[in-house]
């Protein structure tokens, strides 16, 4: 009997984005060093979307975004981020099978 492993990016890899190429839809308020609110979204984000520079600030790469809005829960009241929609016809499609 073999068992296969279902692997989380192999699932995200079949989603498909439509990038707004210079108009990210997420963008992380300039800081010297991190919340701890903002340093968890390098840990929450299902699509790792967010990675700590080398100056030790957290930066977010919104392109594989699948606007679940994990990061909008935790962050956007207290002034992280600022959250919003794609533009009509960018972002997430979702595939299934
Ligand atoms: S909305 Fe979800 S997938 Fe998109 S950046 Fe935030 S946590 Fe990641």
């Amino acid at each position: 009997m073999t068992t296969s492993v279902v692997r989380i990016e192999d699932k995200l890899y079949q989603n498909r984005y439509l990038v707004d190429a210079g108009r990210p839809h997420i963008k992380v308020r300039q800081h010297q060093s991190p919340s701890s609110n903002l340093l968890a979204l390098t840990l929450v984000c299902p699509a790792n979307c967010y990675g700590v520079n080398e100056h030790g600030q957290v930066e977010v790469t919104a392109d594989g975004c699948m606007e679940c809005g994990t990061c909008r829960v935790l962050c956007e009241e207290n002034g992280d981020i600022d959250w919003s929609y794609p533009r009509g016809g960018f972002g997430v499609l979702f595939k299934f099978g």
